[in-house]
């Protein structure tokens, strides 16, 4: 079973998510794009290193790869479909692994990168805990991450995948840009009360250099723009945006993406 679940800050705004066993000695990591605060952790407090996760490509998520497995020698669970090196597990959609006595599952989430995967461990029935995802940069905190390599209509199937988990889910994504993220879901949706709610709540965090994370599905549906582009109002910012009626919802998620990167 998983112990506790302990946010790592590294470089600007990125999270390293450690996972601690209940042998209180075992520690897993997801995305360590940076090795250092991980060997701390580690060395502080006697650790051993089980195992890592790592979602997607980019540098910011797999910088630590080398240096940790180097040192400590452990399994790396990463993407089927992608080159990066250091991937000892190569896991796609519905495979599942053991990780601290906890069933993990994947699901592949293409959009933020093509190879981009997210891992669900639990629900813990015994334990009473919902489902804890691993989201990576696919969704966040009131946002959803940037296109670089996918389309709208495959980001918007990631995500949908991914709400489908219910609202208790507990979802760990990797960068701190919520209070950044409900600034614009507000310019979408001003009518919405739960997100004036949550920046509020978000704000004062922040101002105490508090941690935003870990959010929730329910949370996420009620105030994150992106997985709300059937809401009227949100369809209505989506074309003063575009200046197009958008068609479908894709249409709208695609509008709202690309007002979010000029934001
Ligand atoms: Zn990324
Ligand atoms: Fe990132």
């Amino acid at each position: 079973m998983i112990n506790q679940i302990k946010a790592l800050p590294a470089f600007d705004d990125n999270y390293i998510w450690s996972l601690l066993g209940d042998d209180n000695k075992t520690l897993c990591v997801v995305d360590p794009g940076d090795p250092v605060p991980v060997i701390k952790m580690i060395e502080e407090q006697s650790l051993t290193l089980g195992c890592i996760l790592i979602t997607h490509h980019h540098p910011d998520h797999t910088g630590g790869i080398a240096e940790l497995t180097e040192k400590y020698s452990c399994k790396v669970y990463g993407p089927d479909n992608s080159s990066i090196a250091g991937i000892t597990d190569r896991v796609k959609e519905g495979d599942e692994f053991t990780l601290l006595g906890e069933t993990v599952r994947v699901l592949e989430v293409p959009g933020h990168t093509l190879d981009h995967i997210a891992f669900v461990v639990g629900p813990n029935a015994a334990g009473g805990k919902p489902a804890r995802l691993f989201s990576g940069d696919t969704l966040f905190a009131g946002g959803c991450g940037r296109l670089f390599e996918g389309t709208p209509a495959q980001m918007a199937v990631s995500l949908a995948k991914l709400t489908a988990l219910g609202p208790e889910t507990q979802v760990y994504c990797t960068h701190e840009y919520t209070q950044a993220n409900l600034k614009f879901a507000i310019a979408c949706e001003p009518g919405n009360l739960a997100t004036h709610l949550r920046i509020a709540q978000v704000s004062a965090l922040r101002e105490r250099g508090e941690i935003t994370l870990p959010t929730t599905i329910g949370l996420e549906l009620a105030s994150n723009p992106f997985l709300r582009c059937s809401n009227q109002q949100i369809i209505d910012s989506a074309e003063n945006f575009s200046g197009v009626k958008p068609s479908d919802d894709i249409a709208t998620f695609a509008a709202v993406r690309a007002w979010k990167d000029e934001f």
